[in-house]
C-alpha cells in the first residue's frame, strides 16, 4: 500500500527503505544548509548539529548530500529506490 502526504498531492512512496541517508557527526559544523534545501524535512537540527527526523518523505533527490560542504552526509540510492513516484514524472 503507497503512503501519501497531504503537503504533497500526487506523491507516493512504497515500502520501507531504512537508512539510506546517514549524517557523520564528527564531521557535521550544523551549518544547515542540508535543512534548507530539504522538500522532505527530513532534518532537524539537534545540539548545533544536523539530525535525521524521518526519511519517511524523502524524494531522492540527494540535494542534502549535495549542499553538504563538509561531506557529513552519506547517500546511496536503495535498492529499488524509496518507492518515491509523482504525477508529473
Ligand atoms: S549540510 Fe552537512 S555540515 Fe551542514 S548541517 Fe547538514 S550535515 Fe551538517
Ligand atoms: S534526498 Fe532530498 S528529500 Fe531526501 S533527505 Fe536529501 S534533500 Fe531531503
Amino acid at each position: 500500500m503507497a503512503r501519501t502526504s497531504d503537503r504533497y498531492p500526487g506523491v507516493e512512496w512504497i515500502g520501507d527503505t531504512g537508512a539510506f541517508i546517514t549524517i557523520d557527526e564528527n564531521r557535521c559544523t550544523g551549518c544547515g544548509n542540508c535543512i534548507k534545501v530539504c522538500l522532505g524535512r527530513c532534518f532537524e537540527m539537534e545540539k548545533k548539529l544536523a539530525r535525521i527526523k524521518s526519511l519517511a518523505e524523502c524524494m531522492e533527490c540527494a540535494s542534502c548530500w549535495y549542499v553538504c560542504g563538509e561531506e557529513a552526509i552519506s547517500f546511496r540510492w536503495p535498492p529499488g529506490g524509496t518507492g518515491y513516484r509523482s504525477d508529473w514524472g
